[in-house]
């Protein structure tokens, strides 16, 4: 099997795109992936400043490169989250890249901020562990952007990620996550900075080559919460139709975003509120970041006055 544009022979086969690369050649495919969606969408623009949420795995790793390669401002953020060695190993990877790339990285700590890590958190709200972090990085991401002056978070999302969220949403008609879902999201509310996800046409395998000729050393494991997840479930039967008809992801999400959600957006009229307790944007009167943090901290007065953490196994 020989490189689609040259006579070496490929190393990369794509078959929903009916090509093959060699590794040179790949990179150059996947670097233009990112322009095309960057401009095709309007991300952003060489003047903005990114900050990208890093997780230490593959995709967002692959972002980070690609946008600091491409010569953008991109600072990364890692979000300690306390989840045991995965969390270790996030770290560590996530500080070796930036370094490796004399690139700026900001760490924090849910632990820090918050007085407990994930395990706790889920065990104080009664909470599957994602929910409670989920709802952490989402508002973390925003605020720490603002406070600094990014203009634009940009996550790793990949196309297997989206089409299972899609998946998910279609499942149980979920109308207003529907709406939200796409892969460039406008600042609708003065305190929220806008979101995109530069990678939502590229597949988990395709941004793992990247990162494998890259030589991007990232953490393979899954987060121990993520096992009996439906989103694996979700990515599981659309990888295995795949299989059975290249392209069909793709279709799905492409088409979804194409004919679907310009008429849900269209629906969508929610105005957002500035959170009385920390002025970011809700539909309510508190913002649920802030319930949540009056709840741990009503945990940690009456079982831990000295410190959360170090219960938090
Ligand atoms: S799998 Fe769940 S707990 Fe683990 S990092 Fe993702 S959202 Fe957080
Ligand atoms: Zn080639
Ligand atoms: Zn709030």
């Amino acid at each position: 099997m020989r490189c689609i544009k040259c006579p070496v022979k490929a190393s990369v086969e794509l078959r929903r795109h009916n090509s093959s690369f060699c590794s040179p050649h790949y990179l150059e495919f996947v670097r233009n992936q990112l322009a095309r969606n960057v401009k095709r969408l309007r991300m952003f623009a060489p003047e903005d400043r990114i900050l990208v949420a890093i997780s230490g795995g593959k995709d967002s790793l692959a972002l980070w490169d690609l946008l600091l390669e491409a010569g953008y401002s991109a600072v990364g953020l890692h979000i300690q989250l306390g989840i045991g060695e995965y969390s270790v190993r996030s770290a560590e990877v996530s500080q070796d890249f930036a370094q490796s790339r004399g690139a700026e990285l900001i760490e924090f700590s849910l632990d820090q901020e918050l007085g407990m890590g994930v395990p706790l958190l889920s065990r104080v709200l009664r909470r599957p562990p994602c929910s409670g972090c989920g709802l952490n990085k989402r508002y973390l991401f925003n605020k720490i952007a603002l406070e600094r002056g990014f203009t634009v978070v940009a996550t790793g999302h990949n196309l297997d990620d989206e089409a299972a969220t899609l998946m998910g949403n279609v499942l149980r008609w979920q109308r207003e996550q529907l709406a939200r879902q796409s892969p460039s999201l406008e600042s609708n509310h003065p305190q929220m900075v806008r979101k995109v996800k530069p990678l939502y046409t590229l597949t988990e395998r395709e941004t793992a080559s990247y990162c494998l000729i890259r030589g991007i050393d990232y953490v393979v494991e899954e987060c121990p919460n993520a096992k009996g997840a439906h989103s694996l479930l979700y990515k599981d039967i659309l990888n295995r139709i795949e299989t059975e008809s290249p392209g069909t992801k793709q279709q799905f999400f492409q088409g979804f975003l194409a004919r679907m959600r310009p008429a849900l957006q269209r629906e969508q009229t929610v105005d957002l509120l500035a959170c009385e307790e920390c002025g970011q944007p809700t539909t309510g009167e508190v913002c649920s970041y802030c319930r949540m943090k009056d709840r741990v901290q009503n945990y940690i007065a009456v079982n831990a006055p000295n410190g959360a953490s170090r219960r938090d196994t």
